[in-house]
């Protein structure tokens, strides 16, 4: 039986999350002996054959505009009536916000166990065991699976995206979704940034800037790193700057290539959200900030007076 790889969009475009999530179920399936297949709700402008590069064989389409947003209920009945037909039996989700929703409901449905916020592939040596991280990124279990149907989601930015050659061979299931009991009347889009989940480059600010009047030095910075911004919880509580920008235990749980921080102090509930990140740099005139001991590189500095000139440096390499 094959791996199944829930393919996750947005705006008709394929998320980079699902890049990682079908790289790594394409790994599992070799580990098994087996092969890997995607499972694409709705339509999207990418090219699916082109999706076998990240290792899948073939490319199951439920080709239905309901499916184009994300219901969790709709998208988890789709994938129940999918694997009907399919019959996988270890599927793989992303750990984004939309497998956070979809795959506890498939795993309830189908009575599986699941391993959410996966960040390794499973040991098959004795069983089927999955490490995952826990308590906000502190420490890691491994979780064995013992269902006969097996349900990881993987945390985003943990595996590499491998491409390489081959080419996806597309089925087109016929499938008729559910209908929804919500109905989306409104979309109210952040325009001109990146997305934060997505960005490999977060400039994130703290109480220190003093106020939203100053945001303009975490944007230039972010600007030239086409790099993301994102902020503490008293930042967007007070106002400052919008919540989706709110990082840490009670807001967005990121793992960029470089979280870049600037004027935050580093309290446990900030650094939950953003310890997953690869490379940390602190920014923060106050040498005993806590951030400090998470950081890979420091400054002890203003940052009114650091952020403008790294800008600029930043700004000359590009030049050059
Ligand atoms: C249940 C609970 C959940 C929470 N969840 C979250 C969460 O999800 N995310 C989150 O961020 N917080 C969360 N908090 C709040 C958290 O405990 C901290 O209060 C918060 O992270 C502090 O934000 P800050 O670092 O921006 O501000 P501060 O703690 O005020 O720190 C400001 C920092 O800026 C530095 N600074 C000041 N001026 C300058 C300057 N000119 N140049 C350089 N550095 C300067 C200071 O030295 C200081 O280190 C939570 C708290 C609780 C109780």
């Amino acid at each position: 039986m094959p791996v199944l790889i829930f393919i996750d969009h947005t705006e008709g475009h394929i998320k980079k999350a699902s890049f990682e999530a079908l790289t790594y179920g394409a790994d599992v399936a070799k580990q098994l002996g087996t092969t890997a297949e995607g499972l694409l709700p709705g339509t999207v402008n990418d090219d699916l054959a082109s999706l076998g590069k990240y290792g899948i064989a073939k490319v199951h389409q439920v080709s239905n505009a309901s499916l184009d947003h994300v219901d969790a209920q709709v998208d988890a009945k789709a994938i129940e009536e999918a694997l009907k037909i399919i019959r996988a039996d270890v599927l793989v989700f992303s750990h984004n916000q939309t497998g956070k929703a979809v795959a506890p409901i498939v795993a309830a449905r189908l009575k599986a166990g699941i391993v959410t916020g996966a960040v390794a592939l499973p040991d098959t040596s004795n069983g089927f065991v999955v490490k995952k991280s826990v308590f906000s990124g502190k420490a890691f279990a491994n979780v064995n699976i013992t269902s006969p149907v097996k349900i990881i989601s993987l945390n985003p930015n943990s595996y590499k995206i491998v491409e390489g050659e081959g080419t996806a061979e597309i089925n087109q299931l016929n499938i008729t979704p559910a209908e929804g009991k919500i109905k989306v009347t409104a979309t109210n889009k952040v325009s001109g940034e990146v997305p934060l989940t997505e960005a490999e480059i977060v400039v994130s600010g703290g109480r220190g800037l003093k106020g939203p009047e100053n945001w303009g030095i975490v944007e230039d910075l972010a600007h030239v790193l086409h790099a993301a911004t994102a902020c503490s919880r008293p930042v967007a509580d007070s106002h400052w700057r919008p919540h989706h920008e709110h990082v840490g235990q009670t807001g967005i749980q990121i793992a960029p290539n470089l979280y870049i921080a600037l004027g935050i102090s580093g309290a446990i509930q900030h650094l939950a959200g953003v310890n997953r990140s690869k490379t940390i740099v602190v920014i923060n005139k106050d040498p005993e900030a806590p951030f400090f001991k998470a950081a890979d590189y420091g400054i002890v500095g203003d940052v009114f007076d650091v952020v403008p000139k790294l800008t600029e440096e930043i700004k000359k390499l590009h030049a050059s």
